[in-house]
């Protein structure tokens, strides 16, 4: 069974780093984002709760993430493992994670805040269908318009140089002691996430001995 847990800023590319582990290790990734955005979309009382957090530009409560995080957690048979997205949050979850799961390491994606600044600042959104796009690495064939609806393309309302400012501040401020206290316990591979999406998989894999990646 392998075990991770993956930290990086957002645009880091930490999902897309972790779906191709989980896809072909056939680990179970949960990530803390997804399971908010599901539950916006589906207007859960806690998809309320995280939009009116996330539009003020700020982190969900540590509280609400742990306990989303225990019923994930308690409520699968682990055959394969998992990888973690998202979680812990604060110095007391993981202490409470390194007791309970023998984990094989946390996967650090560094990213300089420039870089994030820019990555971030070039997301689109099509406001009619809701395809992603980013105009330094996936551009609209015509500028501010949807390849696939032809919909008009907007920036998400938490993606302006503000609220990123914030969520960098945020991340740090949390980040930072975490990093220490799994630092200690010699379990953190820091990789650097300005290359391609391909070369960073490439170093998780070897930092952990882990098998190639199955190409089709
Ligand atoms: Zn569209």
């Amino acid at each position: 069974m392998r075990k991770f847990i993956i930290t990086g800023i957002q645009g880091s590319g930490k999902g897309t780093q972790a779906k191709l582990l989980a896809e072909d290790l056939e680990l179970e990734h949960l990530s803390v984002g997804d399971i908010f955005r599901w539950n916006v979309q589906h207007r859960t009382k806690l998809g309320a709760q995280v939009k009116r957090i996330i539009a003020a530009g700020h982190l969900v409560d540590d509280d609400i993430v742990e306990s989303i995080i225990r019923d994930r957690l308690a409520s699968h048979d682990w055959n394969y493992g998992f990888i973690i997205d998202g979680f812990p949050r604060n110095a007391a979850q993981a202490e409470f994670f390194l007791e309970s799961y023998d984990i094989d390491g946390v996967i650090n994606l560094h990213l300089p805040d420039e870089e994030v600044q820019r990555r971030v600042l070039a997301r689109r959104l099509c406001g009619q269908c809701g395809l992603d796009y980013n105009l330094i690495a996936h551009r609209p064939q015509r500028e501010g318009t949807c390849d696939v609806c032809g919909g008009g393309l907007v920036s998400r309302a938490d993606d302006n140089a503000e609220a990123l400012a914030v969520r960098l501040g945020d991340y740090h401020a949390q980040t930072r002691p975490l990093i220490e206290i799994f630092q200690r316990k010699e379990y953190v591979a820091t990789i650097d996430a300005t290359r391609s999406v391909d070369e960073v998989q490439m170093a998780i894999r070897d930092y952990f001995s882990l098998p190639a990646r199955l190409t089709v």
